[in-house]
């Protein structure tokens, strides 16, 4: 619905995910299997009291059902502040 949208307004796929989307590699604890997490700068953060932002995500991998709770907080800047995820561990890209 909304990448419909994005596309009637003329925003490239490409020229999007180069600026608002961010990836994120997190590796589920129990099956091993690496989740590649795309988090949009726009749509999946949520403003907190100071200006910042932070973003909850539950992550659930394709090899087994652990669910791996994602918590990430940003400065008004979107640099990110903070991270940390339950049930697995933060990895770099493959
Ligand atoms: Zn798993």
């Amino acid at each position: 619905m909304l990448r419909r949208l994005w596309r009637k307004l003329g925003f490239s796929q490409r020229a999007h995910s180069d600026d608002a989307v961010l990836v994120y590699h997190v590796r589920c604890n129990k099956c091993g299997e690496v989740v590649r997490v795309r988090i949009h700068k726009y749509n999946d953060l949520s403003l907190d009291d100071e200006g910042g932002r932070f973003c909850h995500k539950t992550v659930v991998g394709s090899r087994c059902y652990a669910r791996m709770q994602m918590t990430l907080r940003f400065d008004p800047h979107f640099r990110e502040l903070e991270r940390s995820v339950q049930g697995g561990e933060f990895v770099d890209a493959a």
